[in-house]
């Protein structure tokens, strides 16, 4: 049977194994999908071992995505884009490819899913790690009238302004320095949430009928999603439905099938 894993630390919290299983079992696919804890300074040595024992693929969770893109030799155009893998797939020739199906994952859950347009809308992103690298692309080509960029470390914040200049302009700023605007849709994509806190942001950034997107889950409302709704947010949310996109796309590199994703949103509720 095929093998795929999906790496990370902490990883006790994924749902991607019961995502891809059902995936799996909907395409009648023969594979296994384990979630396996790597701690960072083992990240290299794990993937080494895991291709080496007959691996197909793996994705690449929090805190793993920019060593991911060290680690493999060839890259899609997106993931080279980003600067962050969150998708491994071993090719024919023994090689490794690396892909970013993060920012299509939020496009297609906030778009569709959700049915939100993102055209004129004031956008704050908070983060800027593996998967705001992911997004931000994406985010931008959805021509929003203005996309902030918030991040604890400045200087992360700063470089993601150059890096994406091609595409659209990024306002890299301090949690301090956001009080006197207002924004149509909040995601937060720091992690946060997975230690049940909150980034240092302010009551009062989220305009009228604004929207709060949280990119990580949990069984209870993050902590994020909670200050969403005490801001008065019409829809304040969690990124299964991001999940859900992403691990699709995921899939069809490694399967070369698509696979539906409603019904597996469906019964993650
Ligand atoms: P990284 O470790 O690469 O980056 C973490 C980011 O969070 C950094 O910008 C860091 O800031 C910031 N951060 C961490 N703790 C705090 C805090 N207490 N206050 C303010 N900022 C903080 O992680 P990823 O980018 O890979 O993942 C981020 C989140 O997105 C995770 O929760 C992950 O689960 C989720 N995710 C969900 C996906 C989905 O499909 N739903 C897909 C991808 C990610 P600094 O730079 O200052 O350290």
């Amino acid at each position: 049977m095929d093998r795929y894993a999906v790496l990370g630390y902490p990883i006790g919290h994924s749902k991607s194994p019961i995502i891809h299983q059902q995936f799996a079992k909907q395409t009648k696919q023969a594979l296994s999908y384990e979630a396996i804890e790597v701690k960072p300074e083992v990240f290299s040595a794990t993937l080494e071992d895991f291709f080496h024992a007959g691996g197909k693929g793996v994705n690449c969770t929090v805190p793993l995505k920019e060593l991911a893109f060290e680690k493999v030799a060839q890259l899609t155009e997106r993931a080279q884009f980003s600067g962050a893998v969150n998708t491994i797939k071993l090719m024919d020739d023994g090689t490794l490819l690396g892909d970013n199906t993060d920012g299509v994952g939020l496009l297609t859950d906030l778009c569709v899913n959700l049915g939100l347009s993102l055209e004129g809308k004031r956008l704050l992103v908070l983060g800027a790690g593996g998967a705001a690298r992911g997004i931000l692309g994406p985010l931008l080509g959805a021509k929003p009238s203005a996309l902030f960029l918030a991040n604890r470390t400045a200087s992360k914040a700063e470089a993601m302004e150059a890096l994406f200049a091609s595409v659209g302009h990024i306002t890299p700023t301090s949690y301090e320095a956001l009080s006197d605007h207002q924004f149509d849709l909040i995601i937060n994509a720091t992690s946060a949430s997975l230690n049940d806190a909150l980034p240092a942001i302010n009551a009062g950034l989220l305009a009228a009928n604004g929207v709060c997107y949280d990119l990580a889950y949990s069984e209870q409302p993050t902590a994020f999603v909670r200050w969403g709704l005490d801001e008065g947010a019409r829809l304040s949310v969690d990124g299964r439905g991001m999940l859900v996109e992403q691990a699709a796309h995921a899939f069809k590199l490694w399967r070369g099938v698509m696979p539906d994703t409603a019904q597996v949103l469906e019964s993650l509720k």
